[in-house]
């Protein structure tokens, strides 16, 4: 079966493959449904799952509240556990889904892992390694990731959005700044408001 290759993805330069672009989505919304739980828990909501041949061999979420632990993004804790489970830390035939790019920490952590290839939905255009240091295909390291960003972006943007745009009055301070990172200022999530984007812009303090 033909399949077209959604316009809206943006390939990194070292990697591009058309067939696996409707597995991506479907992976990407199993990514979703973590992001979606730890929205359920009050956590910032960001989800991965990470696979390996097809298959699901780890999830996770956001857990830093619940947890007190600083590191432990979704992207961590998938690595984590899927390391655990595969008895190795080296994943170089993984691909891990997240619904937002990574943080340093954890492009980082991609790169200890040997990781072969990540799958991003919404760029953190002012905390994401990738946009602001191209920290996963930076040759001067001794692994390179594969990188495919923007898979089903406006679901993984509009769940942070919403996320934030319900705590307003909380923890505005974080909630501001991401808010303002992922999306960008075009994409939007699936219930915008106007009145919510002018809020989002607002700045801290
Ligand atoms: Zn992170």
């Amino acid at each position: 079966m033909k399949v077209d290759f959604c316009p809206g993805h943006i390939v990194d330069s070292n990697f591009v493959e058309e067939p696996e672009s409707i597995n991506d989505e479907f992976f990407m919304r199993m990514a979703l449904d973590e992001a979606k739980l730890a929205y359920e828990k009050g956590e910032v909501p960001v989800g991965a799952v990470l696979v390996v041949d097809g298959t699901v061999v780890a999830r996770g979420r956001n857990s830093r509240e619940a947890t007190g632990d600083p590191t432990a993004h979704a992207e961590v804790v998938a690595l984590r556990e899927g390391a655990g489970a595969a008895g190795t830390w080296r994943l170089g035939a993984a691909t891990l889904y997240v619904t937002k790019e990574p943080c340093v920490m954890c492009a980082g952590s991609m790169v200890n892992a040997r990781l072969k290839r990540l799958v991003y939905g919404c760029p953190d255009e002012k905390g994401g390694a990738i946009s602001l240091y191209g920290l996963l295909t930076d040759r001067r390291l001794n692994h390179t990731v594969e990188v495919l960003r923007g898979v089903l972006e406006a679901e993984c943007a509009g769940l942070l959005k919403d996320f934030f745009s319900t705590r307003r009055g909380g923890r505005a301070d974080e909630g501001v700044g991401l808010e303002n990172r992922c999306g960008g200022n075009s994409t939007v999530g699936s219930n915008p408001t106007p009145s919510a984007t002018e809020k989002q812009k607002k700045p801290e303090g």
